[in-house]
């Protein structure tokens, strides 16, 4: 695969590192319940999709793909409840997160519009509203303290204490196709929070890219 950075939300970035399988896979895999050969395009495709249409799922385990995250602390939370998938973060114990740029700076997000609460669902957002007040402020007196503390001496495991969820991160995920696309059905749903779900689409331009049968397949709404 090729190291294609995709931009998301102000500082954040979805980099595919490494990929193992390809769109058919999960045929070859399939293929051994029954010792049978290589089948011709159209074979392929036509048992690619009786395994999604019969949810034999299985078979796409064996597309194995990893992706460098950088996300803010909030997202990456919602993120890591996926337990099937397997995480590297970056330390904030063991270094500052201005290591993390190029800038010597602490990234965190800024929303570029603030929503109101939604008026029915208790967890979602509704309709835009004015910039919220004073977000910078705050953000600045958050990281000054973190610095301050840091400068005093005070152990980067504590400062940290004073970061707010808004604060990037990095991290590595690996996981497979049917856990990607299990995971891309509920982060890409209009329930999901609207950030994490803009990674989600970031994830699904390469899955587009390097999986387009398997993609086709899921927007046909064959992966629960
Ligand atoms: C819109 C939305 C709102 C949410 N709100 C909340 C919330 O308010 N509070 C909250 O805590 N979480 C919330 N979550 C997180 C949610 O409950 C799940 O933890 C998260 O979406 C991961 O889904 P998953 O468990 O299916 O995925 P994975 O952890 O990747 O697991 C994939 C599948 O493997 C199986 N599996 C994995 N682990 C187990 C296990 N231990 N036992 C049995 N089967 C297992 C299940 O079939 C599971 O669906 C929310 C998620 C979404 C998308």
């Amino acid at each position: 695969v090729g190291n294609r950075v995709r931009g998301v939300l102000d500082y954040g970035e979805v980099e595919l590192v490494q990929a193992c399988g390809d769109d058919l896979t999960p045929v070859a895999a399939a293929r051994t319940s029954y010792a049978g050969r290589n089948g011709d395009e159209g074979r392929d495709r036509k048992l690619l999709r009786y395994l999604a249409t019969n949810g034999h799922y299985g078979p796409f385990e064996f597309i194995d793909a990893t992706w460098r995250v950088k996300a803010p602390l909030f997202v990456a939370r919602q993120w890591m409840r996926h337990r099937t998938g397997s995480y590297n973060e970056f330390s904030f114990r063991y270094a500052e997160p201005t290591k993390l740029n190029d800038e010597d700076e602490i990234h965190y997000y800024t929303p570029r519009l603030w929503r109101s609460q939604h008026n029915v669902d208790r967890q979602l957002s509704g309709e835009a509203r004015d910039n919220e007040v004073g977000y910078q402020r705050q953000m600045q007196t958050a990281i000054l303290a973190y610095r301050t503390a840091i400068a005093g001496g005070v152990s980067r495991e504590q400062a940290r204490l004073y970061l707010p969820s808004s604060v990037y991160t990095q991290f590595w995920y690996k996981t497979n196709m049917r856990n990607l696309l299990h995971f891309l059905s509920l982060r890409l749903d209009s329930h999901a929070q609207e950030e994490t779900r803009q990674f989600a689409e970031a994830i699904s331009e390469d899955v587009k890219e390097n999986w387009p049968l398997v993609w086709e397949l899921f927007e046909e709404g064959l992966f629960v």
